[in-house]
């Protein structure tokens, strides 16, 4: 686009707007050669419209200093097939009705010389996929309640996994409706659809494999496990009773703790506090409610 050479169309609305073409001008550098790209009617959407139309035929792109008559300058720069690009300003706010008179030609002139100005750039386009796998992270009485609430507001169209980081005296469900993981010292980066998420297994109990059946519970004598299917390390003794009441099982194992784990999720709802990604614009894909209602 040649700026230079952009048509400036402005009009006075009637003798209402007081426009200063040699002023403006200069205020934008135009030049002998570039002055004729200047254009001041009284009326371009009436007595002088056939004059706009044929100042539009060879201009690649215009400016036009009305607003108020914005479609109707359309259809008659259309009707002459005239091709150009058409930016419109409000000539008449900006230049009359105001007390300013001339001293509103600066304004004018910046207005003009912002809508001469090249388009940008586009920005490169970005694409995101997601198949609605959504990793809940948090405490397990919130991170199940929102399980239970993304289920229910969304259904079939996201699968939910849950990974609790903490013990919050909440009991976990009998129903295995979701993956349920254990986690502490987690990270998560990524995008909406390409979330990696790592975490250390915090838990001896294999939420995931645990089918609920209480029998490392009533084995254990120091009341060290509860209804959230977790060991507290601070009773446990270390014995064993637990191990050997699931060894059908097998979803005890004491030695898996701490063990690194990573998995890859769509969305995340991130329940910590303070949230696990803390910049001003997180990620599309995540969101970091705290304590806040979503
Ligand atoms: S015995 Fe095993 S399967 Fe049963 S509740 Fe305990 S961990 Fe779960
Ligand atoms: S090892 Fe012993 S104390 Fe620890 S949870 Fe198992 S049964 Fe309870």
């Amino acid at each position: 686009m040649n700026n230079a050479h952009k048509a400036i169309q402005l009009c006075s609305c009637n003798g209402t707007v007081e426009i200063d073409i040699r002023r403006l001008g200069d205020a934008l550098a135009l030049d002998a050669a570039d002055l004729p790209v200047l254009h001041a009617a009284t009326q371009l959407c009436g007595r002088d419209a056939a004059a706009f139309s044929a100042a539009l035929g060879g201009a690649a792109d215009a400016i036009v200093g009305c607003t108020q008559e914005a479609a109707l300058l359309r259809e008659v720069a259309d009707e002459a097939g005239a091709t150009a690009g058409l930016t419109f300003i409000n000539l008449r706010d900006i230049g009359g009705r105001s007390p300013r008179g001339s001293d509103a030609t600066p304004s004018v002139a910046a207005q003009l010389a912002m809508a001469r100005m090249a388009e940008p750039a586009p920005v490169p386009a970005v694409s995101y996929a997601s198949s609605g796998q959504l990793l809940i992270i948090g405490p397990a009485g919130a991170a199940l309640g929102w399980a239970q609430e993304a289920q229910r507001r969304y259904g079939d169209s996201i699968a939910v996994s849950v990974l609790v980081t903490g013990r919050d005296g909440s009991e976990l469900p009998v129903r295995r409706d979701w993956p349920v993981m254990t986690g502490r010292d987690v990270t998560v980066s990524g995008w909406l659809g390409a979330f990696d998420v790592s975490w250390a297994r915090a838990n001896a109990i294999d939420l995931d494999a645990c089918v609920r059946c209480n029998a490392c519970i009533d084995a254990c004598p120091e009341g060290a496990i509860g209804y959230d299917y977790q060991v507290d390390a601070a009773r446990c003794t270390g014995h064993r009773a637990c191990v050997k009441a699931c060894a059908d099982i097998g979803a005890i194992d004491f030695a898996a703790v701490g063990s690194p784990r990573s998995e890859r999720y769509d969305l995340v709802l991130d329940l910590s506090e303070p949230a696990l990604i803390r910049i001003p614009h997180p990620p599309q894909g995540y969101a970091a409610p705290g304590r806040d209602p979503l």
